[in-house]
């Protein structure tokens, strides 16, 4: 077979996923906790520069209801500079925010490694992030006042859960069971990760639900030239999310990572949304070329 082409750039992924782990979790940054980081990465983590948006989503929730009851207008307790920060991301990207700088999904990719994540989730597991989306950051949170993805999040038990405690002795003595359930969760997850391709990305995380929703909208796409492609099946062997890039690239659960643009045969590659497709640019008929 050829060997993998595409642009230079594209060969860099890895090390732009551990300069933005590095970047969100760099502690001397901390004054921008104001800031909403495009990836999941916990706030309570002692080294966090950013807030996680989920987080802040779900706080907003929370804080809406009692503006509502005190006689708020609806535009004045909806998280707009949250929204806007995701919307904007979103538009420009898609879904290039996991594919390229959430530390979570490094995480996975590097835990995918080890096993090449063999098996297939089935495909309606991709809905229930959509679920969580709604339920857990929205709805639950509105309704009980308390943020249920934040106490169950695994990034959460990661980043907050274990380096707090390491480093606050206080901390240590008031671990409850919530704690344990928590870390239950996060171990699960660690081994799903093995045995499958980025399984919370696809079926739990409620931010990457609100990044699918951009992708096939987004400013930057990807195409896929059928004429091109001599189903050597070599993306569909290295796609991270274990998707066939054939028929799924920039759809909901293609996270944009531009692995599959290396396609020995050039079939699949990116650009801006406007520009028009390869096969638009060649001339097919000698009509056109006359
Ligand atoms: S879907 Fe995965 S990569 Fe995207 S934000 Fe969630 S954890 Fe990160
Ligand atoms: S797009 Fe076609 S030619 Fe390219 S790697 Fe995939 S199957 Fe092979
Ligand atoms: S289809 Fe391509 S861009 Fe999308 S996740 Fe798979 S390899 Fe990455």
């Amino acid at each position: 077979m050829k060997q993998p082409v595409g642009p230079r750039w594209i060969y860099y992924r890895s090390y732009i996923q551990l300069f933005s782990t590095l970047l969100a979790n760099s502690y001397f940054l901390r004054g921008l906790k104001g800031f909403c980081y495009p990836g999941l990465n916990c706030w309570s983590c002692p080294a966090a520069n950013f807030a996680c948006p989920i987080g802040a989503l779900q706080y907003s929730s929370i804080t809406a209801r009692g503006g509502l009851a005190a006689g708020k207008p609806l535009g004045s307790v909806l998280p707009l500079y949250v929204l806007g920060t995701l919307v904007m991301c979103g538009a420009l990207l898609g879904r290039m925010m996991c594919g390229w700088l959430c530390p979570f999904g490094w995480l996975q990719d590097l835990m995918g490694r080890l096993r090449r994540g063999k098996y297939k989730l089935p495909k309606w597991t991709g809905y229930i992030r959509y679920v969580i989306l709604v339920g857990a950051v929205f709805v639950i949170p509105y309704y009980t006042g308390v943020p249920w993805f934040t106490k169950l999040c695994p990034q959460g038990a990661l980043q907050g859960g274990i380096f707090q405690p390491l480093l606050y002795p206080e901390l240590r003595a008031g671990i409850q069971s919530m704690w344990y359930v928590k870390q239950s969760i996060l171990v699960v997850t660690l081994v799903a990760m093995i045995f499958t391709r980025r399984p919370f990305c696809i079926v739990i995380c409620p931010l990457g639900a609100i990044f699918s929703l951009f992708n096939p909208w987004s400013a930057w796409q990807i195409k896929y030239d059928a004429e091109a492609c001599t189903d050597c099946e070599w993306c569909v062997v290295n796609c991270p999310v274990g998707i066939d890039p054939r028929r799924e690239v920039d759809g909901a659960n293609c996270i944009s990572c531009l692995e599959c643009q290396k396609c020995p045969y050039g079939a699949i590659y990116s650009q801006p949304r406007w520009w028009p497709r390869r096969s638009e640019t060649v001339p097919t008929s000698p009509e056109v070329i006359s």
